[in-house]
């Protein structure tokens, strides 16, 4: 059957189907250990796992209002004043069916043909996707390496054009686990309110910074930077609640009025239980977000160290998220089998064909010199997985 022109536009989530992938081996018995998925290997917390078994016994399970219930809006609102210094009001917040969702309605309520809209690369693999299907443009500018990979003000400036409506800035960042200082904000910040530009600030990895580093986002610099700044969130990287669907978004209540009008027209509300569950972890201790913090930290360090110590690699320690992104532009050039190795995604499927390690091919990130690595797996099995990784690479000449 035909399909609509769109559908030629995108391809399925490339770290979606890797983790599919990996699955799918390990289920017929091929021990192939994952790097791919970018979710935290520690379960949910009980606090927030009893909100939503209470939420089930007490008939929670009809529709809510679109946008999320009043109570978990208030809950997001306090989250932003609490540890932001951001006061919203709950008509300025919406609940969606996690920080993906969240982004994609907020593309299909700010933007169309003609429009297009900046993204640095790195880049996580949806944002262009999510871009072109609301029918505008993806403009990738590239950032250096040399650079930590982020967006300097200049390379900002020369991807503006008359038709840039805006900036897709993620700090911490997934692939590259760069975290912008506030310095590095508010240099960017002078270009975007010249020319006049919004911002979608992904804060998913807030949580998840290393070394005493501190969050910053472009609504933290002043009014005029608040009200140009729109917030996408949500609790699966924080809470170890990847499978729960809740995201959401903060920003001028014209945008959340118009992100509410889409859902109410696409999924409704994101689900009942869902969202009790989401109250309990955003009014709730986060002790165990210390706990996965300092678990990462811990691999964080042991893998950047052991990528290091590999012929052919060099690997950033990043500040935030629970990324590597080394590079293996070292191992360009080499052959395997008369295969040359010319790029991320050869050698991605070598190391799954030839070592049995899932990790994600950067050519999907936009660079192709690297290949990422998610450390939210167990010690043992970045070990296991780090060793392999020596041993295949070994096997190139
Ligand atoms: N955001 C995670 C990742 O990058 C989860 C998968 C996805 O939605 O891309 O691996």
């Amino acid at each position: 059957m035909e399909l609509a022109k769109r559908m030629g536009l995108i391809k399925p989530s490339p770290t979606l189907s890797l983790n599919a992938k990996a699955g799918a081996l390990k289920a017929a018995g091929v021990d192939v250990v994952s790097f791919a998925a970018g979710e935290p290997d520690f379960p949910t917390p009980d606090h927030i796992k009893s909100a939503a078994i209470k939420a089930i016994e007490d008939n929670f399970t009809r529709y809510t209002d679109v946008g999320g219930i009043l109570e978990l809006r208030q809950a997001v609102a306090a989250k932003f004043e609490r540890d932001n210094g951001l006061k919203y009001e709950p008509n300025q917040i919406v609940v969606s069916c996690g920080g993906k969702h969240t982004l994609y309605n907020l593309a299909q309520a700010l933007w169309g043909e003609g429009d297009e809209v900046i993204v640095p690369a790195p880049y996580w693999v949806s944002y262009p996707p999510i871009v072109l299907l609301a029918g505008a443009e993806p403009v990738i500018v590239t950032t250096e390496e040399s650079n930590g990979f982020k967006l300097t003000p200049e390379e900002l400036k020369a991807a503006i054009s008359p038709r840039t409506k805006a900036l897709i800035l993620n700090s911490p960042s997934n692939p590259t686990g760069g975290v912008y200082s506030r310095e590095e904000l508010e240099a960017l910040a002078e270009v975007v309110l010249e020319h006049d530009l919004t911002v979608i600030s992904d804060d998913i990895y807030e949580k998840i910074l290393y070394d005493g580093l501190k969050f910053h986002n472009m609504a933290n610099l002043g009014p005029e930077m608040a009200s140009r700044t729109i917030i996408a969130h949500g609790l699966a990287k924080t809470y170890s609640m990847t499978g729960w669907r809740i995201g959401f978004m903060a920003g001028p209540k014209e945008v959340a009025a118009a992100v509410n009008k889409v859902q109410s027209q696409s999924t409704s509300n994101a689900t009942s239980i869902a969202q009790k569950a989401a109250v309990a972890a955003l009014n709730g201790p986060e002790d165990s977000v210390d706990m996965m913090r300092k678990a990462f930290d811990e691999r964080r360090r042991f893998i950047v160290d052991a990528l290091n110590a590999i012929d052919g690699v060099t690997c950033l320690l990043p500040g935030g998220s629970f990324y590597v992104f080394p590079n293996f532009s070292g191992c360009f050039g080499k052959s395997f089998n008369g295969k040359v190795m010319q790029g991320s995604g050869d050698l991605a499927e070598f190391l799954l064909e030839e070592a049995r390690i899932a990790a994600v091919p950067g050519v999907a990130f936009g660079e192709d010199a690297c290949i990422r690595f998610s450390y939210a797996t167990s010690m043992e099995t970045i070990k296991k997985g780090l060793e392999r990784l020596a041993e295949g690479l070994a096997k190139l000449s």
